[in-house]
């Protein structure tokens, strides 16, 4: 029958996933986000949350959560161009801009979203085209391709690379026909990680800047791992690298990450929101996310921007970390930030050592294929400023008791 041989062929799928250990499930928590975790009804240490600041479970920001909730409600009732758009969605879209020193911040419902919608926004025909760096996250990836013009992918931060891609597709575009003269405008959009989440590593945004500028392009910077953790004040790579809004017209950031809540923002400039505001469909044809997720994400702005014992905290762990795993052998990518991965290669082994740390009482999740590229399998380690010096000893130990 046609029915079973749909279902025969989802089937044939999963066994062959199985049999190639890249077969995903889902673990349930019982505890809040933090180090120790209560995970399938087993005690954790956990090192594979992007908690990087320990804010998801903050008091302050669990009372204006809760604030915000008796005075809102619990969901948004619509998108915010009908009237899902309360005082909390308003006042973070402004905290957000200042934070990031840009002149509008608009919120959308994940980072997810906020990638296809810029990119969809941006990019109108075939002609158009989007350059992304071959390690971009997924949805930076599905952006370009959803967005229906040409990809161009470049080598992992190779930018004299991407400077010859951009030399080979000019900014205009001959018009064809019979009694047509000159040409159009072609769109060209760079779309990159700024700190790349599965290796750790930053892009070089200021060469990225420089050539966006000298070829007319769009830079677009989603700096979802850099956002609350890198830069003086927590505002991200482009802080860090002292890049502006002129550099850099397009910053994406996730709340998830650092910020300890959900949903993400696009911030630049006035006129950059306006036109997003009238032509993102993720963001117009979408619920907004609930009031009381805003006001939490404002009392964790603050405490991003006046606690930057957090940061630094972090930074000693960071090195604590290398330092650890270098005595022990592991191969360490070359990374400076809270995403320490170790690299194994086949998807076996990976699974293999993460199942061992597991067993005492460790979780760091493998990352596998199609998430990396083949044979980079994989323990994606992070840090969060919620670790304690012993807590990573005790990672330390069990990784040396369990070598890959
Ligand atoms: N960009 C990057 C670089 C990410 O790592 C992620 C999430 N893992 C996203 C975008 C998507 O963000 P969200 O989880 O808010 O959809």
């Amino acid at each position: 029958m046609a029915s079973e041989r749909k279902f025969s062929r989802i089937l044939t799928e999963l066994d062959s996933r199985r049999s190639r250990h890249l077969y995903r499930h889902t673990r349930v928590a019982d505890s809040p986000q933090q180090p120790h975790m209560t995970i399938d009804g087993k005690p954790m240490l956990v090192f594979c949350s992007n908690d990087y600041l320990g804010l998801a479970n903050h008091p302050d920001m669990i009372r204006a959560f809760q604030q915000a909730a008796n005075t809102y409600g619990v969901g948004s009732g619509a998108a915010h161009l009908v009237n899902g758009h309360s005082r909390p969605h308003q006042q973070l879209e402004e905290a957000l801009a200042e934070f990031t020193g840009r002149e509008r911040a608009l919120l959308f419902s994940t980072g997810y979203m906020a990638n296809l919608g810029v990119a969809n926004a941006l990019l109108a025909s075939r002609h158009d085209v989007v350059y992304a760096d071959r390690l971009n996250h997924a949805s930076l990836v599905d952006a370009g391709l959803l967005a229906g013009a040409k990809l161009v992918r470049y080598p992992h931060n190779d930018t004299s690379s991407l400077g010859k891609r951009l030399k080979e597709t000019p900014p205009n575009l001959p018009l064809s026909g019979e009694g047509q003269e000159g040409s159009a405008a072609r769109t060209r959009l760079i779309m990159t990680d700024g700190v790349f989440s599965m290796d750790g590593d930053v892009a070089p945004v200021r060469e990225l800047a420089r050539l966006a500028r000298e070829h007319d392009a769009w830079l677009m910077v989603d700096d979802a791992h850099g956002i609350g953790v890198l830069g003086e004040t927590g505002a991200g790579l482009l802080e860090a690298e002292g890049l502006n809004q002129m550099d850099v017209p397009i910053l994406m950031g996730t709340l998830g990450k650092a910020l300890g809540t959900a949903g993400a923002f696009v911030a630049g400039s006035h006129d950059l929101i306006e036109y997003l505001i009238q032509t993102a469909r993720t963001w117009i044809y979408t619920t907004a996310q609930p009031p009381a997720v805003a006001a939490a994400t404002l009392a964790s702005l603050h405490l991003v921007q006046t606690e930057s014992w957090r940061r630094e905290h972090l930074q000693v762990l960071i090195r604590q970390f290398r330092q650890g795993a270098e005595q022990l052998g592991l191969p360490l990518m070359a990374s400076d930030t809270p995403i320490q991965p170790i690299l194994v290669g086949s998807s076996e082994q990976a699974m293999a050592m993460s199942s061992r740390l597991e067993k005492s009482g460790i979780l760091v999740t493998a990352i596998r294929p199609p998430t990396v590229p083949a044979d980079t399998a994989r323990l994606r380690v992070t840090l969060s400023a919620a670790h304690t010096v012993e807590d990573v000893e005790r990672l330390l130990e069990a990784l040396g008791r369990n070598p890959s």
